[in-house]
């Protein structure tokens, strides 16, 4: 299958390009496209055939449930049942964003697409590109992120492509994403509103609009036994080729130790990858002796560190880096979902200075 490209701008998509991208999900085809959070890998949420293609076309397991994408409040009602007023109130205060919400389905969502679950994610994105392409595609679409199990989600088309390229009929390109790490999953389903997955949306925001929210434990503790209540968080997620561990501790115990073990693991011939931040990059690339040193921006600003940790990730495998140290981040905040997929990147490989 020759997969085809189709640049446009975040702010004004291409209507061209939507139509024919509507009309390829409407048919049963799969279309690549650009979200506020990461790449999605798109289908018809309503034809079992399109979600079957979905999971064939990353290598993913089929019992892991893809995410509904929608385009108008009032779809949500068609798909899920009941839709609780904690949904309602969350929806307003942060929809269309980066928030997925665990509803009860109903009949309208095949279980293909809920990997056998009788319940449903739904997302009502803010990207313009998106909400455009999921309106001509009929409104439902399904889509994980872009990428091949078992890789770090896409950031960039470019990403995408490397992954899919013969495997789908279309990417459209819009360019970066803005916030480079997949959405803050809320699970509506329980007797209190449980987060599955950290992103974006934080806690504490979800806690202006509910009062309590809890956070799966398995999300916050390596050694939990327990089974994650988001199937796709048992499988080991974003995992570079290299093997990576986060150092932790004072700022300046860090780059020492940082510097070196990559000196040690350089001499044992092995291709060093340092994820550093602005304030210790130089350090680094005049102490470390590490093959490549790359920063994800100055450490208060968390929004430049989720954007980058993804591509800088997968720059190391391009780069065929074997082992890759890590600064850590602060767990507040957004810096839940940074810490999440760091540490799941590195299989919660933490070393204490
Ligand atoms: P991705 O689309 O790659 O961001 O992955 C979607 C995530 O949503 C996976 O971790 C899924 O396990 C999770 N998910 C989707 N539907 C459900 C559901 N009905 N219940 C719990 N988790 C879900
Ligand atoms: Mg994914």
């Amino acid at each position: 299958m020759e997969t085809i490209l189709v640049k446009m701008e975040k702010e004004n998509p291409d209507a061209e390009g939507i139509r024919k991208a509507g009309e390829i999900i409407r048919a049963g085809g799969l279309v690549a496209f650009p979200t506020e959070t990461v790449y999605g890998l798109g289908g018809d949420a309503l034809n079992p055939d399109s979600s079957r293609k979905i999971y064939a076309a990353k290598g993913r397991p089929s019992d892991n449930p893809l995410i509904v994408h929608i385009c108008r409040w009032d779809d949500i009602y068609k798909i899920a049942h009941p839709v609780p007023e904690e949904a309602e109130k969350l929806a307003k205060a942060y929809w269309p964003g980066p928030l997925t919400m665990i509803l009860k389905k109903t009949d309208l969502v095949p279980e293909e697409t809920t990997g056998g679950l009788d319940t449903v994610a739904i997302r009502f994105p803010q990207d313009p590109i998106a909400r455009t392409f999921i309106e001509a595609a009929g409104g439902f679409v399904a889509a994980p992120s872009a990428n091949l199990s078992g890789k770090p989600s896409p950031t960039l088309a470019q990403y995408v492509a490397e992954d899919m390229n013969g495997r789908i009929e279309m990417i459209i390109d819009g360019g970066e994403v803005g916030i480079g790490l997949e959405s803050t999953i809320v699970d509506l389903t329980g007797e209190e509103p449980m987060i599955l997955r950290p992103g974006f949306i934080t806690k504490e925001m979800l806690e202006e609009v509910l009062k309590r929210v809890e956070v799966d434990r398995t999300i916050l503790d390596a050694n939990c036994r327990l089974r994650p209540k988001a199937p796709g968080m048992r499988y080991k997620h974003y995992a570079p080729k290299g093997d990576l561990t986060i150092i932790e501790g004072e700022p300046e115990a860090v780059t020492e130790a940082i510097c070196q073990r990559s000196k040690a693991a350089e001499s044992a011939g092995e291709k060093v990858g340092i994820i550093a931040t602005d304030e210790t990059a130089r350090q680094y690339r005049t102490f470390s002796g590490a093959e490549s040193v790359k920063s994800v921006g100055r450490r208060v600003d968390e929004a430049a560190v989720g954007r980058s940790l993804y591509r800088i990730l997968r720059e190391f495998d391009d780069e065929n880096v074997t082992v890759i140290f890590s600064e850590s981040f602060s767990q507040s905040g957004f810096g839940q979902a940074i810490m999440n997929r760091l540490l799941k990147a590195a299989g919660h490989h933490v070393e204490r200075v």
